[in-house]
């Protein structure tokens, strides 16, 4: 299986290890070819500002978004989780949101004094105890879609923190930066699940 990880800017060198640690043979994605045949895709950590202008520079931005439309199964981290979000506060006016996940996300949206922090997360249907999660100038998750599964909140009744809607799975936390692999795992399953 061959899984796209967006490789404009970000951390995607972290990403592609950890897709190799779970049987999948990581591509990075530059242009629109890069694409073809892809079982799903990885959208890494970084700044989402930057990404948005090199996805438009690319060429990716119009191919990338049909493929999400017709089912890519898409992990979005961080930067990633902002590009794949419906609607984003506190963005720069003209940022890409894909909208792949009902979700509304604020950049930034922990505050100075949060700006990293590290957090054991309960996630849902995991087994093996909780996710060691990075959390950083992570954005805030201000509402979810009715469709959205929340698996992970930052503590009892926290902000959500890994959803999924779908295909479509998303972390405000970096779980490249760790070296656990439940969550690529999870998103492997994902994909075998929805038949790519
Ligand atoms: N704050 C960054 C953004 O707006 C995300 C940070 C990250 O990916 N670690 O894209």
């Amino acid at each position: 299986m061959e899984v796209g990880i967006l490789a404009l800017q970000g951390d995607v060198a972290e990403h592609a290890s950890a897709l190799r640690d779970v049987g999948v043979k990581p591509r990075p994605v530059r242009v629109p070819g890069d694409l073809t045949a892809l079982a799903g895709i990885v959208l890494p950590g970084g700044e989402s500002t930057t990404m948005s202008l090199l996805l438009g520079s690319s060429g990716l931005v119009g191919p990338l978004a049909e493929e999400i439309a017709s089912g890519l199964p898409a992990f979005g981290t961080c930067a990633g989780m902002i590009l794949l979000a419906s609607s984003i506060l506190d963005g720069k006016p003209d940022q890409l949101a894909f909208g792949a996940i009902d979700l509304s996300v604020r950049r930034n949206g922990f505050g100075r004094q949060l700006d990293s922090f590290e957090r054991d997360i309960e996630v849902a249907g995991l087994g093996d105890g909780p996710v060691h999660a990075v959390f950083i100038r992570a954005p805030l998750v201000e509402s979810v879609g009715a469709h959205v599964e929340v698996l992970g909140r930052l503590g009892d009744g926290g902000s959500p923190v890994l959803c999924r809607e779908g295909g479509i799975l998303v972390s405000a936390f970096h779980p490249e930066l760790t070296p656990d692999r439940r969550l690529h795992r999870m998103f492997v399953s994902i994909i075998e699940e929805r038949g790519r």
